[in-house]
């Protein structure tokens, strides 16, 4: 395994769509273990692959219950909604609002190439709306309701 370098958001890679993957052969294994490290390195709780400059439908998100790898990740449906605020290891020291749906259902292929479908709520339904927005070109920022200043944040808890 070994860490990734994160691309920016002045990079155009991050404002590229990302390709599904027909095959999953070592190099996408690992792939996958090398945006766990670096997302876990990061202290991050998702990570998409074109944040590594790689341009392919993978995704790995970890609302601190241990990692879940995600190949050709599709959110199938959604309910609700709900705003709250996000950041992106993309586009450091920022943060805002983002309006993303309460519940959803997403499939994907998991390691072994086998169809998975879960059932997300709150804090995990909005990474991965986050992570698979990230694979059609789309910062969060693109649809920030209003960006939180993050001293003001820091000063208020003190
Ligand atoms: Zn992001």
């Amino acid at each position: 395994m070994a860490l990734r370098q994160i691309r920016l958001d002045s990079d155009p890679i991050l404002r590229k769509v990302s390709r599904e993957v027909t095959e999953i052969n070592d190099r996408i294994l690992e792939l996958l273990d090398d945006m766990v490290e670096t997302m876990d390195d990061a202290e991050g709780v998702g990570l998409a692959a074109p944040q590594v400059g790689i341009l392919r439908r993978v995704i790995v998100i970890d609302a601190g219950d241990g990692p879940i790898k995600m190949i050709n990740p599709v959110i199938t449906d959604e309910a609700g909604s709900e705003i709250d605020v996000e950041g992106c290891l993309s586009v450091p020291n920022r943060s805002g609002t983002v309006k993303r749906p309460r519940e959803l259902k997403v499939t994907y292929l998991d390691e072994n190439g086998i169809k998975q479908t879960l059932d997300l709520e709150g804090f995990k339904a909005r990474i991965v709306c986050h992570e698979v927005d990230h694979l059609d070109g789309i910062l969060y920022t693109d649809k920030m309701i209003e960006e939180i200043d993050m001293n003001e944040l820091m000063q208020g808890e003190e």
